[in-house]
């Protein structure tokens, strides 16, 4: 005997259940050794979502990504002729979704292939005209600048929808002790990053 059942449409459904359609969260999730990894099925924001790393002095897209790498809140809005586009809702990035991402929002810095001790800051934050670096992280590599070694200390810097390479001059480790400490940050000013 065999039960034929109508699914109406927007339902789902499981056995002989009939049920209301999934949720679309924009994402589905897989289970990776390293955690719960998301896979996008709808647009996110390709300017400041986190999708590429850096790696052996390449940027390249990150092998899994996490929640919280993907920015997916965009609204629409008009622009001055009223046509509507799509953009970014995160208040530091607003970007307009209609333009090119430059390499996918990234630029790979030129030559990187030729500096093996390159160095790449992550999570650093700009406040008050400085970055803001874990001081731990700071002061590993204060030691091994102090021991010889000839370290290129980058971060990224997102403008719109490119990406620019800050390179840390040296003389901040000459001027370590003027720099002001923001609980367990040290304060870089601006004037200490050069661009690549
Ligand atoms: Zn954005």
């Amino acid at each position: 005997m065999v039960d034929i059942i109508d699914v109406p449409k927007g339902k789902k459904i499981r056995g002989s259940q009939i049920l209301p359609p999934s949720e679309d969260l924009g994402y589905y999730e897989k289970k990776t050794n390293s955690g719960i990894s998301i896979t996008p099925t709808t647009q996110y924001c390709p300017s400041c979502s986190s999708t590429h790393e850096y790696n052996y002095g390449k940027i390249r897209r990150k092998w899994n990504l996490f929640h919280g790498d993907l920015n997916f809140k965009l609204s629409y809005k008009e622009d001055n002729e009223g046509k509507l586009y799509a953009q970014c809702d995160n208040p530091q990035c607003n970007f307009d979704l209609r333009m090119d991402v430059n390499n996918e929002g990234l630029v790979t810095p030129e030559g990187s292939d030729t500096y093996s001790n390159e160095v790449y800051l992550e999570n650093v934050k700009y406040a008050n005209g400085a970055y803001l670096i874990k001081y731990e992280e700071f002061k590993e590599l204060l030691i091994k600048k102090r021991k010889g070694e000839h370290l290129k200390i980058c971060l990224k810097q997102r403008i719109g929808p490119s990406m620019n390479v800050l390179i840390l001059d040296d003389e901040v480790f000459h001027n370590a002790s003027q720099l002001n400490m923001e609980n367990d940050k040290i304060s870089i000013p601006k004037r200490y990053w050069k661009n690549h």
